[in-house]
């Protein structure tokens, strides 16, 4: 059985041509990617390694890797996300090697083989975050490291993500996150123990709807990272 929800696949290949547009629906992640970009580089070092990036979308995060000297893998399962950014890396000049197959499908075809795994703002949109999350643990090489983020399951992350920005703000279309899909942080730290992988961090995204801005910070409430290590 695969996992994979064709209605999620579906919201974001409508949307698929406006990846780069930065004043669109994807603002909030080109917005949050300098931020995240800079939390998996503190940890992992990038630059010369080799990394995944599973659920890539139109490759907003692979590229920016790519462009701190990474050598960047991006899956995805909606074609028409990997064509737009097949498409941007040309434009671009960054070169970024992407794929559409199931993380589950690489893990069985070239486990251990990357430097480092990024799996952002994913899980929430998979029926079986588990099974990628242990997909996501046997891809990456022992003593590598592991990234992930999603949306906190709580009142305050139902009203800010969900309320807030689909309902009030119009940051993001209608539907675009279900509830009860989102992964509390103790949740998400006991799959990915249970997968063989040990906690380093993690840190909340912060949005202030007034100054606009987001920043990292120690309320993961609403949207966190967490950064973990395959033992070596
Ligand atoms: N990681 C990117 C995109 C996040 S949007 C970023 O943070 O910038 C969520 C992405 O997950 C979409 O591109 C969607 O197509 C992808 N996705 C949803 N279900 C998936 C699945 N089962 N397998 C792989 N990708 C999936």
């Amino acid at each position: 059985m695969s996992n994979v929800d064709e209605l999620e696949l579906d919201k974001f290949s409508q949307i698929a041509h406006k990846w780069w547009d930065k004043d669109s629906e994807f603002k909030p992640l080109h917005e949050i990617n300098p931020l995240r970009l800079g939390f998996i580089d503190d940890f992992a070092a990038i630059s010369g390694k080799t990394v995944l990036d599973v659920g890539c979308g139109g490759g907003i995060l692979a590229e920016s890797m790519a462009a701190k000297g990474a050598t960047v893998t991006g899956i995805d399962l909606a074609k028409k996300s990997l064509k737009v950014a097949q498409l941007h890396s040309l434009e671009s000049g960054v070169s970024v090697s992407y794929r559409c197959v199931p993380v589950e499908e690489l893990a069985a075809e070239a486990p251990a083989s990357f430097d480092v795994v990024t799996c952002m703002e994913m899980l929430e949109h998979v029926p079986d975050p588990l099974s990628v999350v242990r997909a996501c643990a046997e891809l990456v090489k022992p003593g590598g490291q592991v990234f992930f983020s999603t949306l906190n399951r709580n009142a305050k992350a139902y009203l800010l993500a969900v309320v807030g920005a689909e309902y009030v703000l119009n940051m993001l279309p209608r539907g675009t996150h279900e509830y009860k899909r989102f992964l509390k942080p103790s949740e998400l730290a006991r799959m990915a123990r249970g997968a063989g992988l040990e906690l380093l961090q993690v840190k909340g995204m912060g949005y202030n709807p007034l100054t606009r801005i987001y920043s990292l910070n120690d309320d993961t409430d609403v949207n966190y990272l967490m950064a973990m290590r395959r033992p070596g």
